[in-house]
């Protein structure tokens, strides 16, 4: 159960993921409620590490570093939801692109809305977990070894609003430019 504390420190926190997140997978899906689905997903990597790092308790301070972007962040997991809720929808014969209105979602089989759904929140974690390996080391293979990643833009820093707002803004002539040749 989330609580309204939760909800708003949701809300506050992981701007950059959820706004760098939204806007890629937008220019890929073009479908907005898909990527404010993505967008959600973009926060279930850190959401699901616990709060451990607000923990007075030192003991459970130091087991969060140690887990920290581990298993969490193992991004085959949320790849093999994604390629499992993609054949569901294909073998359907539905794409991202055709659902937009909510009165297509009550049409639904459950399945399938359950697969769109977890096909959404899924990329949302994957690219979460892309996004975190362009600031510090991820697991790829092994989730217990952190390997993979550059540290090329440190959270929280100019650099990462620089690299926001460069997303914003090429996203933003992407959609110009294509609705220019539309
Ligand atoms: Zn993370």
């Amino acid at each position: 159960m989330i609580w309204l504390p939760e909800v708003l420190f949701i809300l506050v926190t992981w701007k950059s993921h959820k706004i760098v997140t939204f806007c890629v997978v937008y220019v890929l899906s073009h479908n907005p409620v898909f990527s404010l689905l993505a967008a959600i997903g973009s926060v279930v990597p850190d959401l699901i590490e616990g709060r451990g790092f607000l923990s007075m308790n030192p003991y459970k301070q130091y087991r969060w570093q140690q887990n920290h972007r581990k298993l969490s962040h193992w991004c085959i997991p949320y790849i093999a939801i994604c390629l499992i809720c993609l054949f569901i929808l294909r073998q359907n014969s539905l794409n991202v692109y055709s659902v937009v209105h909510l009165s297509q979602f009550l049409q639904f089989p459950e399945l399938l809305l359950v697969s769109w759904i977890s096909f959404a929140v899924s990329s949302g974690a994957v690219m979460h977990i892309f996004e975190d390996a362009l600031s510090g080391k991820v697991p790829l293979f092994n989730p217990k070894r952190k390997n993979f990643g550059i540290r090329l833009i440190p959270v929280n820093s100019l650099f990462e609003l620089i690299f926001t707002l460069t997303v914003v803004f090429v996203t933003m002539a992407l959609l110009i430019i294509r609705r220019q040749h539309a």
